[in-house]
């Protein structure tokens, strides 16, 4: 079993609260992604979970080994934590060929020649680079030694991998390739895998849950739907993604968990969840500008929220545009196939694409 708990984990350096007090659990093979935005403290989470660096509190557990405790420290040191950790920049050595790159972290483990040589083969047959085994890195396109590094991780066979932004160098298409790749590989081998990423569309496509932090806390952790779809709250809303707020006052909680909320110029506006705050204070409604309709013409349906705006701006992203409005008193984005021509313009979200989060 390798689930891993961390409990409080603090780590200071001097003033910087770098990580500030996180508890999270990763079940045995989860893919859990530590996604924020930069300096949120996502490497300094990893470090500290292989051991690279000191934290200045808290527990860190794998199955029932304590690889840290605030009061005892370091129990576990890294070289005995079995935590396969690859980085952003992969790092091969530069005069070894694939083969030798991967033997090095088996010989350093003591594996004898005839099981290294199976591992190397069968870690490389994994990330589909067998036939490259005898090339240098500079022989090897960026994606091909991003699964070397892999491989090289991947030949320990680690109970813990740490991923730290592993797909970053990689241009935009490959990268979509090895996400779905590397998705796929986890699932086979079941390696409870933490992923460090601040690209948001990687954490929705690879993770089983997401844990949102920022200035050195986790925010929220959940699946990639309800990060999407319930965030906890406005940085959340406009993190993964983006979204419009509106100002408004909570009216009233309704039964099935949404609300009813009076904007700041009188409208009302049905959400399909909010949390649970008093009845009065200070909200916002968070909208996506790809859930707001605009049309030209007053719309028939009456129970859809619907403002009067006007466009201000807009601009062509290929399969869309994408509209800058006035309207209710705030400065709205919404993207749409149509192309609008006049500046007074309808704009409607249905309530279960709206949601109240605290400002
Ligand atoms: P990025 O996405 O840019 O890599 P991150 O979320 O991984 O960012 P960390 O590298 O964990 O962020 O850094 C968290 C905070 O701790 C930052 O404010 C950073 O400046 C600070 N920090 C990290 N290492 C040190 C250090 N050795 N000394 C002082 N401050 C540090």
């Amino acid at each position: 079993m390798s689930e891993l708990i961390i409990e409080n984990l603090a780590k200071h350096f001097g003033d910087v609260r770098a990580i500030d007090g996180i508890s999270l659990t990763v079940a045995d093979g989860e893919f859990l992604t530590l996604l924020g935005p930069s300096g949120c403290g996502k490497s300094t989470t990893l470090f500290a979970i292989a051991g690279l660096d000191t934290p200045t509190g808290g527990v860190i557990r794998v199955g029932n080994q304590t690889f840290f405790d605030g009061d005892r420290g370091i129990l576990v040191p890294p070289e005995k934590r079995n935590c396969g950790l690859v980085f952003q920049s992969y790092a091969l050595w530069p005069h070894m060929t694939v083969m030798d790159n991967l033997a090095f972290p088996l010989r350093i483990r003591k594996v004898g020649a005839a099981e290294r040589q199976r591992r190397i083969m069968s870690a490389l047959e994994l990330v589909e680079m067998d036939r490259y085994a005898k090339r240098y890195p500079h022989e090897l396109s960026g994606g091909q030694q991003q699964r070397v590094a892999l491989a090289r991780t991947l030949v320990f066979e680690p109970s813990l991998l740490l991923l730290d932004e592993p797909l970053s160098n990689l241009d935009a298409k490959l990268r979509i390739r090895a996400r779905n790749w590397l998705k796929e590989l986890q699932k086979r081998l079941n390696i409870t895998t933490i992923y460090v990423t601040h690209d948001q569309i990687e954490a929705l496509a690879m993770s089983d849950r997401i844990a949102v932090m920022n200035k050195g806390s986790v925010v929220q952790l959940a699946s990639p739907q309800e990060v999407y779809t319930r965030p906890s709250g406005a940085f959340v809303a406009d993190f993964i993604g983006s979204s419009n707020f509106l100002r408004g006052r909570m009216k009233h909680r309704n039964s099935d968990g949404g609300a009813e909320v009076i904007l700041e110029g009188g409208l009302q506006i049905r959400t399909i969840w909010a949390p649970e705050v008093q009845e009065g204070s200070d909200v916002l409604v968070a909208v996506r500008p790809e859930h707001i309709r605009l049309a030209a013409a007053r719309p028939a349906a009456n129970d859809t929220n619907l403002l009067t705006g006007r466009i201000t701006g807009r601009s062509y992203l290929g399969a869309r545009y994408q509209y800058a409005l006035e309207a209710g008193g705030t400065s709205i984005a919404a993207e749409t196939e149509d192309s609008l021509d006049r500046p007074e313009v309808y704009a409607t979200f249905e309530p279960e694409h709206a949601v109240v989060v605290l400002p």
